[in-house]
C-alpha cells in the first residue's frame, strides 16, 4: 500500500500514521522527523533546515524532495510506504508523481485528516514526544502513565521547539497558503480520503481501516 496522509499541523497525521505502519507493516516517512533527526545530529542539513522551522516556515522545495527520493528507493519501500508531512506543496506533489511514475508505481491514497484551527492549536501546544523512541503523547488527549516520561522506553518526554502558539499559528497560515491546495488536486486524482479529525484517536484509525479494507 502507498500511502500519503495529508492535513495541518497538530491534525494527528503522525500519530494515525504510527498506527497505520504498524498494522500494514510498511515504512513511516516523516519529513518532519527526518529534519529533526539531521538537527539533532548536527549535520549542514539540519543546520539549513532549523532556520525555516523554527521560523514555522517550509523548507525549501529543493531540499525537500531529494530526500524523499532516496528514501524511497531504499529496499523497505519495495512493497509500500506511507509519506507523512510530504509533499506539501504542489510542487512536492508533481515531483512525488514524476518519481513514482519513474518508478513503475502510483499512489493508492491520500489520508486527509481535517481538524478545525482552535483543536489544531490545542493539539499542537500539548504535544510531548520522546526523545529516545519518537513516541508522541499529548498531556490532555493521550498523556502517558508517568508524566514526562515515555510508557513504551522510559525515555524523556520533550516539547518540539515549534510547538509554541506563535509558530504554530504561522504553520497553520503556511498550511492555508501552500498545502492546501493538494486537497484539491489529489481529489481530481479520485485519491482523496476524507476524515474527521476531530474525533478520539482509536475512532479515526478505525475509519481509515474501514475505508482502507473497503
Ligand atoms: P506537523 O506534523 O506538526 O505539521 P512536521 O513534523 O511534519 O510538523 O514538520 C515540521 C516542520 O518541518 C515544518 O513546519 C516544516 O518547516 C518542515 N517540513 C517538514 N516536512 C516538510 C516538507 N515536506 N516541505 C517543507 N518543509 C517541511
Ligand atoms: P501532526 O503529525 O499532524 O502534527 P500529531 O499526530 O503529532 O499531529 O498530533 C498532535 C498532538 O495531538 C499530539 O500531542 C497527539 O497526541 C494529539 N492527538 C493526535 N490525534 C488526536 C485526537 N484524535 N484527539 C486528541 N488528540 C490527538
Ligand atoms: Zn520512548
Amino acid at each position: 500500500m502507498r500511502l500519503v496522509i495529508l492535513g495541518p499541523p497538530g491534525a494527528g497525521k503522525g500519530t494515525q500514521a504510527s498506527a497505520i505502519v504498524k498494522k500494514y507493516n510498511i515504512p513511516h516517512i516523516s519529513t518532519g522527523d527526518i529534519f529533526r533527526a539531521n538537527i539533532k545530529a548536527g549535520t549542514e542539513l539540519g543546520k539549513k533546515a532549523k532556520t525555516y522551522m523554527d521560523k514555522g516556515l517550509l523548507v525549501p522545495d529543493e531540499l525537500v524532495v531529494s530526500i524523499v527520493k532516496d528514501r524511497l528507493t531504499e529496499e523497505d519501500c519495495k512493497d509500500g510506504f506511507l509519506l507523512d508531512g510530504f509533499p506539501r506543496t504542489v510542487n512536492q506533489a508533481e515531483a512525488l508523481d514524476k518519481e513514482l511514475n519513474e518508478m513503475g508505481l502510483k499512489l493508492d491514497r491520500v489520508i486527509n485528516i481535517d481538524v478545525e484551527k482552535d483543536i489544531l492549536i490545542e493539539r499542537a501546544i500539548g504535544r510531548r514526544i520522546c526523545r529516545n523512541c519518537g513516541a508522541t503523547y499529548h498531556i490532555k488527549f493521550n498523556p502517558p502513565q508517568r508524566e514526562g516520561v515515555c510508557d513504551n522506553c522510559k525515555g524523556e518526554l520533550f516539547q518540539r521547539d515549534d510547538d509554541k502558539v506563535e509558530t504554530v499559528e504561522k504553520r497553520i497560515e503556511v498550511y492555508i497558503e501552500e498545502t492546501k491546495p493538494l486537497i484539491d488536486y489529489y481529489m481530481k486524482k479520485g485519491l482523496l480520503l476524507n476524515i474527521d479529525g476531530s474525533k478520539s484517536i482509536d475512532a479515526i484509525f478505525e475509519e481509515i481501516v474501514n475505508h482502507l479494507e473497503k
